[in-house]
C-alpha cells in the first residue's frame, strides 16, 4: 500500500465521528491523523499537482467519485482533506469542501442547484460581489434572480415560484447587518422542496450552526476568521449527505479549488479560532457599546446591542457576536467623513476582515440594494475590531470622531 494512499484511509479516518467535545477541544485535535504514531502536531503541507498510483486498479479506485482520498491535486491534497475534514466535523454537516475562495464555495453552489430557466430568490443585504455573480453570469445562463427583504421571515413563501430552486440566505447582512428569520425561511423551503444556503462568515460555525437550524449548505469565506491572518484566500462549503454530491460536482466542474498552502493555514487558523473570536466579540462589543453613546453617531448597527433591530432573533439563534459591525454618523459630509477616517492610525483602510488587525470601510447600501433600503441620518463606516487594546481602538475612534467638526 503507498504512503498516498495510507494517508488518505487515515484522513477518512478521522472523519469518524469521535466522541461529542466543546468547539475548543475539537478546534485542536481535528483534521489530525488520530490513528498514527509519532506524527507531526500539524498535518504536513503536501504541495501536489500529480500522485503516483502502482498499479491501474489503484489508479482506478482512487477514481471513484465522490472522492475520499488523492487522485488529482485539483480534487485535493490529504492538506486539504484534513481541512475539509475539520471544517466538516465543526459544522456538525456531511462533508466539506475547500474552494479557492468564498465566492468559489458560493457561486459553485448556485451551479449546483439552479440551471436554465429556474428561479432563486437571494437576501437583498447579500455580500455585493454574490449579487454580481447573480446579475452578471447566472442571470446570463437564463437563471431568474429574485432580491428579498432580509426582515420578511416566513413571508418568503409568497414570493416562491414553481421553478424556485434554492434560497440564498446571509446572516447578518453585509454592511447593515439585518438578521433573518432562519428557522421560519427554512420550513418554508422544506415544505415546498427548496434547497437553502447560508453564508456564515460572520459567525462561523462557533456562533451560528445553519445545518442544526436545517439549512442544506453552509459557506464560509475562510479568508475571514478562519484562516484569521489576511494572508490567504480560502472558501469553505460543508454540506448535508443529501446536498454533497451536487456541490461536489459543481465544485469539480468550476475547477476553483483551494491550494495546499492555503488549506494548511485555514486548518492552523482552526486551532485558535475560538480564543481569537472571542477576544473580537468582547471588544467589539465594548466599542460599539462606547460608539452608541457619542453624540456624532446616529446609529450602531450591532446584533448584540439590544437597541438593534434584529437583536431579538440574533439572541433566540445565535451564540455569540464578533468584530464586525458598522455604525452610522449623525449627517456629516464626505470631506469631513474623509477628515475622520484618514488620520486614523489602528482602523486601517482596506478590503475583507476577520484578520488580527482593525480595519474601516464605509458602507453605501443605497448603491445596490433593490428591495431593504436602507433610510439613515448620515454615512456609514463599517469597522472590525482586531485583537488590539480596546482602549487604544476607542481612543482612535474618540480622535477620529473630533475630526468630525
Ligand atoms: C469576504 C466575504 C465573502 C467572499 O469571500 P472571499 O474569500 O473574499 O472570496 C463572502 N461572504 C462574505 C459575507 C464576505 O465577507
Amino acid at each position: 500500500m503507498g504512503a498516498t494512499r495510507r494517508l488518505a484511509e487515515a484522513v477518512a479516518l478521522s472523519r469518524v465521528p469521535r466522541p461529542s467535545k466543546a468547539a475548543g477541544s475539537l478546534l485542536v485535535s481535528a483534521g489530525r491523523l488520530h490513528d498514527q504514531s509519532a506524527v507531526a502536531v500539524n498535518p504536513p503541507v503536501h504541495r501536489a499537482s500529480t500522485f503516483l498510483f502502482n498499479t491501474l486498479d489503484d489508479f482506478e479506485e482512487a477514481g471513484r467519485t465522490p472522492f475520499d482520498g488523492p487522485f488529482y491535486g485539483r480534487v485535493g491534497t490529504p492538506t486539504i482533506f484534513a481541512f475539509e475534514s475539520a471544517m466538516a466535523e465543526l459544522e456538525g454537516g456531511h462533508r466539506t469542501i475547500a474552494t479557492a475562495s468564498g465566492l468559489a464555495a458560493i457561486s459553485a453552489t448556485f451551479m449546483a442547484f439552479a440551471t436554465q430557466g429556474d428561479h432563486v430568490l437571494v437576501v437583498d443585504t447579500v455580500y455585493e460581489p454574490v449579487r454580481r455573480f447573480c446579475d452578471r453570469l447566472l442571470a446570463r445562463l437564463g437563471v431568474e434572480i429574485t432580491y428579498y427583504d432580509p426582515r420578511m421571515g416566513g413571508d418568503i413563501e409568497r414570493l416562491i415560484q414553481p421553478r424556485t430552486k434554492l434560497i440564498y440566505m446571509e446572516s447578518p447582512g453585509s454592511g447593515t447587518f439585518e438578521v433573518q428569520d432562519v428557522p421560519a425561511i427554512v420550513a418554508v423551503a422544506k415544505a415546498k422542496g427548496i434547497k437553502t444556503a447560508l453564508d456564515n462568515t460572520w459567525a462561523t460555525p462557533l456562533f451560528f450552526k445553519p445545518i442544526a437550524h436545517g439549512v442544506d449548505v453552509s459557506l464560509q469565506s475562510a479568508t475571514k476568521y478562519i484562516a484569521g491572518h489576511s494572508d490567504a484566500m480560502l472558501g469553505a462549503v460543508t454540506t448535508t449527505a443529501e446536498g454533497y454530491e451536487a456541490v461536489r460536482r459543481a465544485t469539480q466542474d468550476l475547477g476553483a479549488c483551494a491550494g495546499s498552502e492555503e488549506g494548511n493555514l485555514g486548518l492552523r487558523g482552526l486551532r485558535t479560532l475560538e480564543v481569537r473570536l472571542r477576544h473580537h466579540e468582547a471588544s467589539a462589543f465594548e466599542v460599539a457599546q462606547w460608539l452608541q453613546v457619542q453624540p456624532q453617531i446616529a446609529r450602531v448597527l450591532h446584533p448584540a446591542l439590544p437597541s438593534f433591530a434584529g437583536h431579538e432573533t440574533w439572541k433566540r439563534d445565535f451564540e455569540g457576536s464578533s468584530g464586525l459591525f458598522a455604525f452610522e454618523l449623525a449627517g456629516f459630509d464626505r470631506e469631513a467623513v474623509h477628515a475622520m477616517v484618514d488620520g486614523l492610525d489602528l482602523f486601517k483602510i482596506g478590503f475583507s476582515w476577520g484578520g488580527y488587525e482593525s480595519l474601516v470601510l464605509p458602507v453605501d447600501p443605497e448603491k445596490t440594494r433593490t428591495v431593504a433600503k436602507h433610510t439613515g441620518a448620515g454615512p456609514i463606516l463599517r469597522v472590525h475590531v482586531g485583537l488590539e487594546a480596546v482602549d487604544d481602538l476607542k481612543a482612535d475612534l474618540s480622535s477620529g470622531l473630533a475630526r468630525l467638526r
